[in-house]
């Protein structure tokens, strides 16, 4: 008989584990997983300034190939409650339809993970064919300091490998199987200082305008666009999202103004080029201005795992299940997957992302059902 995914589910969605509080989530895949007879630790990370947050690593078999399902069991908080139509703790089955925070994002994928597991075990004697192993976190939906980066150095100072990571985010627009991410974009922040020289709106010429300054050099960098996207990748994006000058007069030339902007980015660069390029643009277009850019730190760099043997296997496995082909895509926004691309080829594919993070978070019976037999596939070609 297979494991009953649905109960599994509920269980999960009934730990209240709003980062960082574990709920109970872990805790209860830790006995899951135990009596499947993985191995299971649950190292607790530290961050001077944040709250301590439980992890999880359980693995089963020896040798290779080892296969990593990696994941997080905290959730966003769920907002107005009184909004629900079930409460978001509850795990309320109806209508084929199983409600509650993290129902997509992403309990409602561990729980079909497990399951998936539990199925592949009993199907082969209790042990895969080389070795598979759960990272979960409960630090993804916060600012993620004691998470998924922690536990995979943490695994690798223990000597673990891993040969190929499957990471459970939802990732289907519409219907399960439309889409695998394999890879993402990079993120980067940054801010466009221009300094003038303030005086009186009447004398403009003893003064220097830094509003002048900063609306041409928004302009020039806006006019041109970053590159033009490779076969994966759209193009990289700039965007301004604030242009600050805080002047509160309305006769004084202001002395600084400030514009902020984001870049989402391709694999034509790098954070290094990437700065190089717009401080070039931002140069040229200054005209003799004086301007700095400050650049915010980043952990999101683009990367791409390249198609080839794995990701025609997990494609085959959702066609098989699914009928559908799914779409290689680096679309959307950051995911652990940036940091999980520094240890193995890691492709993401789980629920259908509509109402991740809303009111009424929900999904139907018949996604986790088929979200399961996608792993089970997954696992049975990969041990095969
Ligand atoms: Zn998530």
């Amino acid at each position: 008989m297979p494991a009953d995914v649905v109960a599994i589910a509920q269980s999960l969605l009934r730990c209240p584990s709003v980062t960082p509080a574990e709920g109970g989530a872990l805790a209860y895949v830790a006995e899951v997983l135990s009596r499947a007879g993985f191995t299971v630790e649950r190292p607790v990370f530290s961050e001077p300034g944040h709250a301590d947050v439980e992890n999880l690593y359980a693995r089963i078999g020896s040798g290779g190939p080892h296969l990593v399902f990696a994941g997080h069991t905290d959730v966003v908080p769920p907002g107005d409650e009184s909004r629900w139509t079930y409460p978001p703790f509850g795990g309320a089955l109806a209508d084929g339809v199983l409600y509650g925070r993290g129902a997509v994002d992403m309990k409602g994928a561990v729980a079909c993970a497990l399951a998936a597991a539990l199925d592949h075990l009993a199907a082969n004697g209790g042990r895969p064919k080389g070795t598979l192993s759960f990272l979960l976190t409960g630090d993804e939906e916060g600012v993620a300091v004691n998470g998924t980066v922690k536990l995979l150095k943490w695994a690798a100072e223990r000597g673990e490998t891993f040969d190929h990571c499957i990471l459970g985010e939802p990732t289907n627009p519409d219907a399960l199987g439309d889409m695998i991410k394999i890879g993402r974009r990079g993120s980067q922040n940054g801010t466009l200082v221009v300094t003038g020289t303030p005086g009186h709106v009447a004398y403009p010429h003893l003064a220097d305008n830094p509003v002048r300054h900063v609306v041409r050099m928004i302009a020039a960098l806006l006019a041109e666009p970053l590159d033009a996207g490779t076969d994966h990748f759209d193009p990289s994006n700039l965007e301004f999202t604030s242009i600050d000058v805080g002047n509160k007069t309305v006769n004084v030339i202001p002395a600084e103004a400030r514009a902020r902007f984001n870049i989402r980015f391709n694999d034509l660069h790098t954070q290094a080029t990437l700065r190089d390029l717009i401080e070039t643009r931002a140069t040229a277009a200054a005209q003799g201005a004086r301007f700095r850019v400050d650049w915010e730190p980043s952990n999101a760099d683009a990367f791409l795992t390249a198609p080839g043997p794995f990701v025609t296997l997990v494609g085959d496995a959702i066609t098989s299940v699914t009928g559908r082909a799914a779409k290689l895509s680096t679309s959307g926004g950051t995911s652990d997957a940036r940091f999980i691309k520094n240890y193995c080829p890691v492709v993401e594919f789980g629920l259908v992302n509509a109402s991740m993070h809303g009111i009424d978070e929900r999904v139907p019976v018949a996604d986790l059902l088929a979200l399961t037999a996608v792993y089970r596939e997954i696992f049975s070609r990969y041990f095969g």
